[in-house]
């Protein structure tokens, strides 16, 4: 079956007691037991059941078979925002002393998570050029456990060859984790890529509008856990389950980023149309990168599938689609905030992939934290919009441009 039929008919045993077409949203903390010994069996992990919100939910649990069938992934569980997908998976898999590889080209808030709170628990964090093999190579020691990117970098636009990387990190055993959440599987496929773990912000193209936050951690089934000596303890009573069972069973649990059965609702909703959004705002966000390439005042653009983008030939080589995102600069601030204030349709604010179109000048604001230095680093210009592309008919979506570069 395909993507939107397996979004539509789960082939799981959900069965409503009133015929619901769809899974109701158990909003409830607790839940009762016939007997203190089915209690007993389910605490100890013997038994299938659900005691208490924090750890599981129907509601949830619905969305993550729902994940898990469309994504082929081996586990999948949900987590409140995409932040905490992202800590919740580092901290299941590090100790203090460990260290691990990533990249300057980062969301905003994952390279402050990095630079502040994994650096005061003793992570070491180490940057490289991602096309550099080499430099991969030579920052792998016996304590590194993992290396860490964006299939697409949010706002750079840069894309790794992932099966290049992981062929030098499975050398090493090391795990290769990737935040997916700017290509999503009906474009891309993590574990054909080499990819170990999957980390997906759902507030974005699985909820459609912007309706809730939510995030997601997948495993994909590709990684040995056996070698894995951080979660040795997991492997020898779960086995392959070792990943799942380390996060439902401690770190997840403990920390207590639970998805609400209220946002699992909408989210299962949203994964339904999910497939026929993304084509939409791809195919507009082509169109206007190519639009946006002919306007005198524009200085540069950039979109992956654009065959001037420097990652033209990995993005084509690994992605049917381009994404929702481009970035086009402008010569300076004012300029660039002159188009931004002069946009109609198109709203100003965060937030990606959202039914709606959306713009933001990075630099002044997810990047606000960050030294002038470090902002050129990152290969920020104060000239740069970025635009998340929606659904809109893309003929409005032109005009509006138009109008706003005049
Ligand atoms: C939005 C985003 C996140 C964070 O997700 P939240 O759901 O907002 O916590 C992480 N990575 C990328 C690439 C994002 O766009």
């Amino acid at each position: 079956m395909g993507f939107t039929t397996k979004a539509l008919h789960p082939t799981w045993g959900y069965k409503d007691k009133h015929g619901a077409m769809r899974c109701p949203i158990y909003q409830n903390a607790a839940f009762e037991f016939e007997n203190a010994e089915d209690l007993e069996a389910v605490f100890a992990g013997k038994k299938m059941g659900h005691m208490y919100s924090r750890t599981s939910n129907p509601s949830v649990e619905e969305f993550e078979l729902k994940i898990k069938s469309i994504s082929n992934a081996f586990g999948v569980v949900a987590t409140a925002t995409g932040m905490a997908a992202i800590a919740d998976t580092l901290l299941a898999l590090l100790k203090t002393g460990d260290n691990i590889i990533t990249t300057n080209y980062l969301f905003g808030h994952s390279l402050s998570l990095f630079q502040t709170f994994f650096l005061d628990f003793g992570i070491e964090v180490r940057y490289v050029d991602m096309h550099d093999l080499s430099a991969i190579e030579k920052q792998i020691d016996a304590k590194t456990k993992l290396f860490f990117c964006e299939s697409i970098s949010n706002p750079q636009l840069i894309v790794p060859d992932f099966l290049a990387i992981s062929s030098v990190l499975k050398q090493h055993n090391v795990l290769l984790i990737v935040d997916t959440t700017m290509s999503p599987w009906n474009f891309f496929d993590a574990k054909k890529h080499g990819i170990d773990i999957e980390i997906i912000s759902a507030t974005k193209y699985i909820s459609g509008g912007g309706t809730v936050l939510g995030g997601l951690i997948l495993d994909t089934g590709n990684y040995d856990w056996k070698n894995c000596t951080n979660i040795a303890n997991f492997y020898k009573k779960f086995g392959p389950n070792a990943f799942i069972a380390k996060l439902k069973k401690e770190t997840f649990r403990n920390l207590g980023a639970s998805l609400p059965p209220q946002s699992a609702y909408m989210l299962s909703l949203g994964i339904e149309t999910m497939d026929l959004r993304v084509k939409k705002s791809c195919e507009n966000a082509l169109k206007l990168a190519q639009f946006l390439q002919t306007k005198k005042g524009v200085v540069s653009v950039n979109y992956p599938l654009l065959e001037i983008s420097s990652a033209y030939e990995v993005a084509s080589k690994q992605f049917s689609l381009g994404g929702a995102i481009l970035t086009f600069t402008m010569e300076d601030k004012a300029s660039a905030y002159s188009v931004l204030n002069q946009l109609k349709l198109i709203k100003r604010g965060t937030n990606i992939q959202d039914n709606k179109s959306l713009a933001i000048a990075p630099y002044h604001t997810i990047y606000a934290e960050f030294s002038d230095e470090a902002k050129k680093e990152y290969l920020l210009h104060e000239g740069m919009i970025r635009l998340s592309v929606g659904i809109e008919d893309s003929e409005d979506l032109i005009e509006d441009l138009e109008n706003a570069l005049c």
